[in-house]
């Protein structure tokens, strides 16, 4: 890319086009470990749809690679710049167009961050339910992006399941609109749920039409603490035995209870050696938490009920789990998944292959998805010894999954970090359909190269 593609785009969008040293730096990367450190060319920040459209008919026009991105929150290096890439921010596209409270939907622009969307449904007594650990800041685009997942999807299903209807850019500046704004729907192929979790490789994600739900009326919130955290595994399943959906259902092992308690100055540890965390809700909550704390008394549980403030604190405690810090190549949290029945056997594996390979491990668990997030780390002074151990931890925990039916990436998505394993998980026909998907949406391959399906 020449210097005067870049006036070009400057001229076409002034004072948007941003090259200061500082900003390509914040941009640069998101949360995920960083593989090779490259700066994007160029943070382009978008105000409107026509603003998206000009910048990729520009970016077809130079061959430029597009890297879309939210507030950068993700974790698998998905909006990483990538060579001679420029930057597309969504983040000032930020509104809330319009909220149906009696067709329960909503319109939003992509930036429009998930806690904001919530705040604003929650008058009408509905929620978008959705709700990422990092709902305070990531946009409700990056989630589309991404599919995420979170606390309350244990109940309520992922993003894909909440989401209606898209506009989207395509790489040369087409505008389409996929999906209805009916909560049915069958008409031709289902193109709405496939550009959910593409991780900006098939099209800018410009207007989303989410599915609303009802604000619950009643909440209960249970903690239960387990001596150890196979033990509290076996809880998961002791509650889905029972046949009762709890909106909420968070696992926590004692090494994470331990780095809360020094970062936030709780006690958790001191009550136990894990602790799952349990919310019920809807006109049954209490009365489904009863029937939970039985099932779990039962395990050798120790189960308080939290009153209503003690339960945010509690649940905002596991939205800090993973730690604010990006991750880097001495410090990795996963995102595997497996079937609900084989979570104890793959917690209690965990433990044993941290210990096999000598590395450090906590883990947090959206145990109702049987969606774990390991998290591996050694010491940098230990040197490439250490890192060695690593990279062989984090591929067995990720080879045992998949031998039991897992996935390597239940919400955070491939991005650049995982693509490693994608092979591991997909045939070689599956990645070949997919490469043939993207040359349609993009066939110059501007949109996000090297991320989620590789190259
Ligand atoms: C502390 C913490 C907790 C987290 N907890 C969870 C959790 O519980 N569940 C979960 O699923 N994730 C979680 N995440 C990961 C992350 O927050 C999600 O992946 C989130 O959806 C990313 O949103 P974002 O706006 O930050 O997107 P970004 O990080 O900016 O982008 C993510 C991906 O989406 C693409 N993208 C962004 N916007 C668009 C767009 N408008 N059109 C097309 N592509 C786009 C980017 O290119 C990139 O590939 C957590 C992260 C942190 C740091």
């Amino acid at each position: 890319m020449g210097a005067g593609d870049l006036e070009e785009l400057a001229q076409l969008l002034p004072g948007r086009v941003g090259t200061a040293a500082e900003d390509l730096e914040l941009h640069a990367r998101d949360k995920g470990p960083v593989l090779e450190h490259i700066l994007p060319r160029a943070v382009v920040r978008a105000r409107s749809i026509e603003d998206v459209r000009t910048i990729l008919r520009w970016a077809t026009r130079h061959a430029i690679p597009v890297v879309s991105r939210g507030a950068g929150s993700g974790i698998s290096g998905g909006a990483h710049a990538t060579d001679g890439c420029i930057i597309l921010s969504l983040e000032e596209m930020n509104r809330i167009l319009r909220i149906d409270a009696d067709d329960e939907t909503a319109v939003v622009e992509p930036g429009v961050i998930n806690a904001d969307l919530n705040a604003a449904v929650a008058e009408h007594g509905l929620m978008y339910a959705p709700d990422p650990a990092s709902y305070r800041w990531s946009t409700i685009g990056g989630n589309v992006a991404t599919n995420a997942g979170g606390l309350r999807c244990a109940k309520y299903g992922v993003t894909r399941d909440s989401v209606l209807a898209l506009d989207v850019v395509l790489a040369d500046g087409t505008l389409v609109s996929t999906g209805h704004s009916t909560f049915k729907g069958v008409a031709g192929y289902d193109l709405t749920a496939l550009l959910i979790g593409s991780e900006g490789t098939l099209g800018v994600v410009v207007g989303i039409t989410v599915r609303l739900r009802y604000l619950p009326r009643s909440v209960r919130t249970l903690a239960a603490f387990f001596d150890d955290f196979p033990r509290a595994a076996e809880g998961v399943l002791a509650i889905s035995r029972a046949r009762i959906q709890p909106a909420i259902l968070e696992l926590l092992d004692g090494r994470t209870l331990e780095s809360l308690d020094s970062v936030h100055g709780s006690d958790l540890r001191r009550r136990g050696g894990s602790l799952l965390l349990v919310q019920t809700d809807g006109f049954g909550a209490a009365e489904e938490a009863e029937m939970i704390r039985r099932e779990l008394v039962g395990l050798g549980a120790s189960v308080s009920d939290e009153g209503a403030a003690e339960a945010d604190r509690l649940i905002d405690l596991r939205r800090h789990s993973r730690g604010d810090a990006a991750d880097d190549v001495h410090r990795v949290g996963e995102d595997v998944a497996v079937p609900k029945s084989r979570l104890v056997q793959y917690v209690a594996a965990l433990e044993e292959l941290a210990a096999r390979h000598g590395v450090n491990l906590k883990v947090v668990a959206h145990a109702g998805d049987g969606n774990l997030h390991p998290t591996f780390w050694v010491e940098a002074a230990d040197g490439e010894d250490a890192r060695g151990r690593l990279e062989a931890a984090l591929d067995d925990s990720v080879r045992t999954a998949l031998d039991l039916g897992g996935t390597i990436t239940g919400e955070h998505g491939v991005g650049q970090y995982k693509l490693r394993w994608l092979g591991w998980e997909q045939s070689a026909a599956v990645l070949e359909l997919q490469r043939r998907i993207k040359e349609v949406f993009d066939p110059l391959g501007i949109l996000n190269p090297g991320k989620a399906i590789g190259s």
